[in-house]
């Protein structure tokens, strides 16, 4: 008989999203009369900006002639595309990307777990605590760590914890770490690195070679100039980060899927005997082997996301969603919650009102005020008593969920 893959058996049971959404489901089911409004999953509400629509429409009209009918594109990505990537994104902000550096992909979700297939098993990986459960959960899938404890720590990780006791400044790792999981602005808790903040990690792997996997996909909702919005931005970081970025929430594009990757030709790796390589070659060869590139419509969506209407309404997009993170925090400050995040981030990571464990803060805001967030805890063991609302949502449904907010805790 064949055998499965025992890393798998390691993986909690419960992956926050589903767990949530079973105990959602209880409650509906039970209270159907009950208006639930969801602030809990990261993804977008409003529609996608006219620019993109109209860039797609047109480039479906193309496929429909056979002269201007596209087959297979380039696994990495059209030109079109990732010269708009490196212009806008990259040269625009002083970063020194080259074209080829750029991968453009289907998804950052997928991006951050395929990248562990270009690296060894032996690395050890740090990660920030609390995260992205995608870091951690393909890790596990690769076998990079042991058994998880009853926090939901795996043995062989290393957790550098973030809360409010340290401002959310995670400190450099107390051991050597291979790769180094970054995620700014931050997801789940909306906060940001400064710039200084990211020369001492960008410093660090350099002295100490490691990789940042610098994970970009909020850039676009960074409000304080201040803030790089790019890891290339901090000098040195071309030979030391790979970084990922999504048109996801900048965009829409949760249910469109495009994304990119940029791995510099300039950071190394070694192999086992000791000789210095560039990872360059090995995501290009994983990439044009497993992936077939992503739709041209779709490309052609992405890239009217740098023309000037289309800069425009994701601008406006962004705004509305940040708006509705400020009438958040102003509604939850009123009441005497400590709240983070919220202004640089589409997302308010709040302390739980007295101390409350987060699922069971989680159970009390959906039966009394028909409210669903994020329990921090899913994030990670240092996000116990912390609770993640989202501002992907109608204006609405954010001014309704402070009211019942309001009812609940005032
Ligand atoms: C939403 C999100 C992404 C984007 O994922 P896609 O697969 O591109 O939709 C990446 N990283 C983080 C931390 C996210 O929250």
């Amino acid at each position: 008989m064949a055998l499965l893959n025992p890393d798998y058996a390691k993986l909690k049971a419960g992956y926050l999203f589903p767990e949530i959404g079973r105990r959602v489901s209880k409650f509906a089911s039970e209270n159907p009369q009950a208006k639930i409004i969801r602030l809990g999953i990261g993804d977008v509400t409003e529609p996608l900006p006219p620019a993109v629509v109209a860039a797609m429409h047109t480039a479906v009209d193309e496929l429909a002639v056979r002269s201007s009918f596209r087959g297979y594109g380039p696994e990495q990505g059209y030109d079109f595309l990732r010269q708009a990537i490196v212009d806008n994104d990259f040269k625009a902000r002083g970063c020194d990307i080259a074209i080829d550096e750029v991968f453009v992909s289907d998804g950052s979700k997928c991006d951050t777990g395929n990248i562990l297939e270009i690296f060894g098993a032996g690395n050890t990986v740090a990660i920030i605590d609390p995260v992205y459960p995608v870091y951690v959960d393909t890790n596990v899938m690769a076998g990079r760590t042991g058994a998880a404890d009853e926090s939901g720590r795996y043995e062989g990780l290393v957790y550098i914890p973030v809360t409010a006791e340290n401002n959310f400044v995670p400190a450099l790792p107390d051991r050597p770490v291979d790769l180094i999981y970054l995620c700014y602005p931050n997801n789940p808790t909306g906060m940001v690195a400064t710039r200084e903040e990211l020369t001492k990690w960008v410093n660090y792997a350099r002295a100490n070679d490691a990789i940042i996997l610098f994970d970009a996909a909020y850039e676009a909702f960074i409000t304080d100039p201040a803030i790089p919005h790019s890891i290339y931005e901090i000098p040195g970081a071309r030979d030391c980060a790979i970084e990922f970025r999504s048109f996801s929430k900048t965009a829409g594009f949760t249910g469109v899927r495009c994304a990119f990757t940029v791995v510099p030709k300039t950071v190394m790796a070694k192999t086992p005997s000791g000789e210095k390589q560039p990872l360059h070659p090995l995501w290009n060869r994983r990439h044009t082997t497993k992936f077939n590139g992503v739709s041209y419509p779709v490309q052609r969506g992405a890239e009217a996301v740098y023309s000037p209407e289309g800069k425009q309404q994701v601008k406006a997009l962004v705004n509305f969603y940040l708006t509705n993170a400020k009438l958040l925090c102003e509604a939850l400050r009123s009441l005497g919650v400590n709240v983070f995040g919220g202004v640089n981030a589409p997302y308010v990571w709040m302390q739980t009102p007295g101390g409350e464990a987060s699922w069971s803060f989680f159970d009390k805001l959906l039966s009394k005020a028909h409210l669903v967030g994020t329990p921090g805890s899913g994030f990670g063991a240092a996000g116990e008593g912390y609770f993640r609302l989202s501002a992907f949502n109608s204006r609405e449904n954010v001014e309704e969920a402070i009211a019942r907010l309001k009812t609940m805790l005032g």
